[in-house]
């Protein structure tokens, strides 16, 4: 896949853009001056494996807590603003990395002028936010509504006011919306300019649909060679958030994390409870990190053909399973024992491998 060429920006102790790997970010859903609750939020979200990590800024309080939030956290972090331009300059105050605004909803330019010129004097990196909420008046009565050109062309009017002040250290995001007016959006404005794009579908919403509009959008993007960070945005806890992303990246060959444990969609063939076997499996391995793929099939009729592309396996039977690897039964290992028996082979022939 050929990766759109962006300029390479600083957040923090992170590269992004240029040759850099897509940086998968979320947002506490804390009070964030709780910092108690926040800081044990991020905890989670990094053992996620969460890059870069946003916290909403609408109050004083909340500013106030940013220098513990900033201290403790392993990952950059990111001040949401929204409509108080006053709580950019506290956060930036406080040492934040980075500030997400949206220009639409501060309305005068004088004070996203001032507040680019503070993120250039202490090398905060900006989120430029656009999105059809807050899109200017002169181009909704231009388009009529906030189409895809009129959002990108708002974005690319901010971005060359950013530019104009000497200020490079941003990226965009562009929120349409719906999944179509976000992707042709995003593509109008990736092909204008090298400006680094963070991605996401907003308010996509809960469960299966919020899973499915920001794969498919967030999917068509990525193939496409478009977005530098992501945001699976869910309403769910933020670290569903982070796996999503890691589960979009990896299946497009983006990320590398953990294990890829694939399991049969099961048939009239099978005879075990087949997701509780795939779900120890995976609680197993969760810790795990290794380039292979450990398949967790229903029955042991056409199992290992069909993952004979998997490292090691089981094919599952009445009472037990049959342990294959590299497409060879190894043995047959009883039920209560298989998925221990597959632990160890995985920790036997690929553990030291990957430690040497
Ligand atoms: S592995 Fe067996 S149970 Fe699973 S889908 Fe294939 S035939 Fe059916």
């Amino acid at each position: 896949m050929i990766r759109r060429k962006t300029r390479e920006i600083t957040l923090g102790s992170l590269k992004i853009g240029g040759h850099n790997d897509v940086v998968i970010q979320s947002m506490t859903s804390t009070k964030t001056h709780d910092i108690e609750s926040t800081l044990a939020q991020i905890d989670r979200l990094t053992k996620t494996g969460c890059e870069a990590i946003r916290v909403a800024v609408p109050a004083k309080e909340d500013a106030e807590a940013l220098k513990d939030i900033i201290d403790y956290s392993p990952v950059p972090i990111i001040a949401d603003i929204h409509f108080v331009p006053s709580m950019a300059f506290l956060s930036m105050e406080a040492g934040v990395h980075g500030i997400r605004i949206n220009p639409g909803n501060i309305n005068k330019k004088e004070i996203v002028r001032d507040i680019v010129l503070e993120a250039k004097n202490k090398n905060v990196c900006v989120r430029l936010g656009v999105n059809s909420g807050s899109l200017e008046k002169s181009l909704l009565e231009k388009y009529g509504y906030p189409t895809p050109e009129a959002l990108a062309e708002s974005a690319l009017n901010w971005s060359s006011f950013f530019e104009s002040l000497g200020f490079y250290n941003f990226k965009v995001s562009i929120k349409g919306s719906d999944v179509l007016q976000n992707i042709k959006a995003n593509e109008i404005f990736a092909q204008k300019t090298d400006i680094p794009l963070h991605i996401g579908i907003t308010e996509a919403g809960m469960g299966t649909q919020g899973m499915v509009k920001s794969s498919v959008g967030l999917g068509v993007l990525l193939y496409k060679g478009i977005g530098d960070t992501v945001r699976v945005s869910l309403t769910d806890e933020p670290e569903k958030e982070v796996e999503a992303a890691y589960e979009i990246l990896k299946s497009l060959g983006l990320k590398k994390r953990g294990i890829d444990v694939i399991s049969c969609p099961t048939c009239g063939r099978i005879e075990v409870n087949l997701p509780k076997v795939v779900k120890e499996v995976q609680e197993a391995l969760k810790d795990m990190d290794l380039p292979i793929k450990v398949a967790i099939m229903g029955c042991a009729v056409n199992a290992i053909g069909e993952a004979s592309h998997a490292d090691v396996g089981l094919a599952c039977m009445k009472g037990g399973a049959l342990l294959f690897k590299d497409g060879k039964i190894l043995k047959k290992v009883s039920e209560e024992n298989m998925v221990s028996e597959l632990l160890e082979t995985i920790e036997k022939h690929y553990h030291k491998e990957v430690e040497v």
